[in-house]
């Protein structure tokens, strides 16, 4: 059983707000420290960033073993964002064996699952196609 994101979560999950540290520009999503992990001035001020809408895949895995929700293989990646902030989402649109390190994808919010008849909403990331403008 999977848990569906909290009504909280939503602007982390679909709206991508992250926070970025006033003092040394370190970006935190999705959590909202008191202190900040880069410059560790307490108590640090954060300013409320939106991440994205693109940025590069630093690392990736796939799952093959997954909840039944999910139809494996499924791309997971660790996405540095354009203007600072790390996530991890799946990937879609592109073949497990195409995705590479470095590889340019932007956010993509769309349902994920749905449980229960909730219809879960959340983001992925996809490769950016040459010569598409961000959204
Ligand atoms: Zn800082």
């Amino acid at each position: 059983m999977i848990t569906p994101p909290l009504w909280r979560d939503y602007r982390q999950n679909n709206r991508m707000e992250a926070y970025k540290c006033k003092n040394c520009g370190y970006v935190s999503y999705p959590e909202k420290r008191k202190v900040c992990p880069k410059c560790k001035k307490a108590p640090s001020e954060f300013e409320t960033i939106t991440l994205g809408p693109r940025g590069k895949i630093l690392t990736y895995t796939i799952a093959y073993t997954l909840p039944a929700e999910f139809e494996p293989p499924i791309p997971l990646a660790i996405v540095e964002m354009d203007g600072g902030g790390r996530i991890y989402a799946m990937v879609s649109e592109c073949k497990p064996d195409q995705i590479k390190i470095g590889m340019e994808v932007e956010l993509d919010y769309r349902e994920i699952f749905q449980e229960d008849g909730y219809h879960v909403q959340s983001f992925k990331v996809k490769p950016v196609k040459k010569g598409e403008e961000p959204k």
